[in-house]
């Protein structure tokens, strides 16, 4: 599976899980040509991967017709910080939005999973979307973090590869769906 195939199939997972609507979020992965992004405007959930932008890292687009996501800046900011990290997803699950939201970080310690894996997910002051000013917000919650949510808009995760930033942002909606129901179902307990 080429990387622009590998793209279009967690595009595809992330539209089925819900964890974006309509054409909203955005993924990219680093290769040592550049970065391939997703084109703006476009479901995730119905890319093919000729739809693919490949940009420098300065975001200058080397192959490719469409215009690349609105939050290219958001994920090379990641790129640029982090040279362990080689895939950004970026998504609009419900719950974790609602997290986001409340300004609410995911740093409860309820479930060893998210604890031990996921990690803390701090909340980035809020930043209009697509202005770029999401880059600069979130630009000090990039090290020590697997992702991170963005006030009042979204959730962003990263991982050595597509595979781990996924895994991510589906942990992370799995845990505050969860929360949110305990919540509703009683008090919950912190792990031993
Ligand atoms: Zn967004």
């Amino acid at each position: 599976m080429t990387a622009e195939e590998h793209i279009c199939e967690i595009g595809r997972r992330m539209y089925a899980r819900q964890l974006v609507a309509s054409n909203d979020g955005n993924i990219s992965v680093r290769t040592a040509d550049g970065v391939i992004i997703t084109p703006s405007l476009t479901s995730k959930g119905f890319m093919k991967p000729e739809d693919m932008l490949l940009v420098d890292m300065d975001g200058r687009i080397i192959k490719g017709t469409g215009k690349p996501s609105s939050e290219l800046k958001m994920h090379l900011a990641v790129y640029s910080k982090r040279p362990d990290i080689n895939a950004v997803v970026h998504a609009h699950p419900v719950a974790a939005s609602a997290f986001a939201i409340n300004g609410r970080a995911v740093d409860q310690r309820y479930m060893a999973e998210a604890v031990m894996t996921l990690g803390p997910i701090p909340v980035a002051p809020y930043a209009r979307p697509s202005s770029g000013e999401v880059a600069e917000s979130l630009s000090p919650f990039i090290e020590g973090h697997n992702g991170a949510l963005l006030s009042n808009h979204g959730a962003v995760t990263w991982g050595v590869d597509l595979t781990e930033a996924y895994n991510f942002m589906e942990q992370l909606e799995f845990y505050c769906k969860t929360v949110i129901l305990a919540e509703m179902t009683g008090t919950p307990r912190p792990l031993p």
